[in-house]
């Protein structure tokens, strides 16, 4: 959420943001709303303060035994009494659709971010590696998977329809394995590594701006009143929501390890095949909390960024950065790094991780704050990227690893999770 202050000073820049995000944003309505409110407001109190002082002087006209002309302020109050409760209802109206359409503002964009429409706008900034070449036909991860047995998605989708899919025997150990990986790494770096709530409050997923734009993506436990989290982001931000946090020490790093459920809405007929896009993964995700300063959150967006750069590099797969342009970032981010990790099958790079750096977007809205160095408080910057998901990343990890032999290579990094195995053996 941006402060409503700063948006009646900057309406075009908010404006520019929506439009370059393609976010439906209706500005005008919530600046008259705004204005409306505000008016309002004032006037409520203006009455507040003519009616207590009635309330005064009648009493003290009751003491001189003045009793007409206490009994006509007395009067005057009644009438003040029904223009206040309807000025209060309208005031209500008021608030509730202001609160409704200040969710509807975008964060705005870095001056660094390309402008664009889709993913195809995305600025490559390095290159990690080189696309895997073969010397026999390669396989794509599904033959790879079926020849190992080591996932099943027809019995996926016979118990849980579409998208969805079992992981068996070396399958599982490898989408354990990555995680586990991923963790030790974030753990030996400083971050308080953690299992988080996954069905969670509805105001847990606004607080952190996953909602209202969101909710369509989001399955929701209609008995409980809660939803189940598309991302451990939601709950890792919100562990300190309403809290005045310590970042004397420094930023504070949170990464947790969950399961994410997704319904993938408008993504019909996209990706159907595979591990890809499917309705339920897992991932290690970091989270950061620091200073309300632009150089920090940068030089933090660095961190993270690079902690998923070497899980790849341990992982041995070819990769690149790339800049994520304004139509291809989310709503709520002010910049953001998507890292695509090359997929054999796809003869291109795929998205595997995504890194963003939000000012204080969340914060606001999750009421996260700290003092700075003069003790003032001050709303702190959030920001956070994938360390890996999986079975995603399973993807080019089989692909890329496969050998003539029908077996995989597993890189040095996972075998200590892999029971000391150098290779997933051919059947
Ligand atoms: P996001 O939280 O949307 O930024 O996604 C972070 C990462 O999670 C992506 O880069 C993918 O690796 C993975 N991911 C997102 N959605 C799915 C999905 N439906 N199926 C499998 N992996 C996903």
């Amino acid at each position: 959420m941006l402060d409503i202050k700063w948006i009646r000073m900057h309406q075009d820049q908010v404006k520019e943001a929506a439009q370059n995000k393609g976010v439906e944003c209706p500005l005008d309505e919530l600046l008259e709303v705004d204005e409306k409110k505000r008016l309002l407001h004032h006037q409520v109190d203006q009455l507040r303060t003519e009616r207590n002082r009635a309330s005064a002087q009648i009493a003290q006209c009751m003491a001189e035994q003045k009793m007409g002309e206490a009994e006509a302020l007395k009067d005057l109050v009644r009438g003040w009494n029904r223009t206040l409760t309807e000025y209060e209802e309208g005031l209500a109206i008021l608030e509730e659709r202001f609160k409704e359409l200040m969710l509807t503002v975008p964060n705005l964009v870095s001056p660094e971010t390309p402008l664009g429409a889709t993913d195809q706008d995305n600025v490559v900034q390095k290159v990690v590696g080189q696309p895997t070449s073969f010397e026999f036909v390669p396989r794509d991860h599904m033959q790879i998977g079926e020849e190992l047995d080591i996932f099943d998605f027809p019995r996926g989708v016979k118990v849980a329809g579409s998208r969805n899919y079992y992981l068996k025997g070396m399958g599982l150990y490898l989408h354990r394995a990555v995680q586990q990986l991923a963790l030790d790494l974030l753990s030996d770096r400083g971050f308080t590594v953690m299992d988080v709530p996954l069905m969670v409050r509805e105001e847990t997923l606004q607080n952190a701006a996953f909602f209202p734009a969101g909710k369509d993506q989001t399955y929701e436990l209609q008995d409980e009143n809660k939803w189940l989290v598309g991302t451990s982001e939601g709950p890792l931000v919100s562990y300190y929501a309403g809290e005045i946090i310590d970042l004397s020490k420094g930023p504070i790093q949170l990464a947790a390890v969950s399961n994410c459920f997704r319904k993938e809405a408008g993504s019909a007929g996209r990706d159907v095949r595979g591990l890809y896009r499917v309705h339920q993964f897992a991932k290690v995700e970091q989270v950061i909390l620091c200073e309300n300063d632009p150089a920090i959150a940068d030089q933090m967006l660095d961190q993270i960024t690079r902690n998923a750069e070497d899980i790849l590099d341990l992982l041995e797969l070819p990769y690149r950065v790339v800049a994520v342009c304004t139509g291809d970032m989310g709503a709520k981010n002010y910049k953001q790094y998507d890292i695509e990790t090359w997929m054999p099958s796809r003869n291109a790079y795929g998205e595997t991780h995504s890194s963003s750096s939000l000012l204080d977007f969340q914060a606001r809205r999750s009421g996260l704050r700290y003092r700075d160095k003069s003790g003032e408080l001050r709303y702190c910057y959030t920001l956070n990227n994938t360390a890996v998901a999986t079975p995603r990343i399973l993807i080019p990890l089989l692909e890329n690893h496969q050998q003539a032999d029908g077996s995989i290579y597993l890189p040095a990094a996972l075998r200590p999770y892999m029971r000391g195995l150098t290779v997933i053996p051919n059947k």
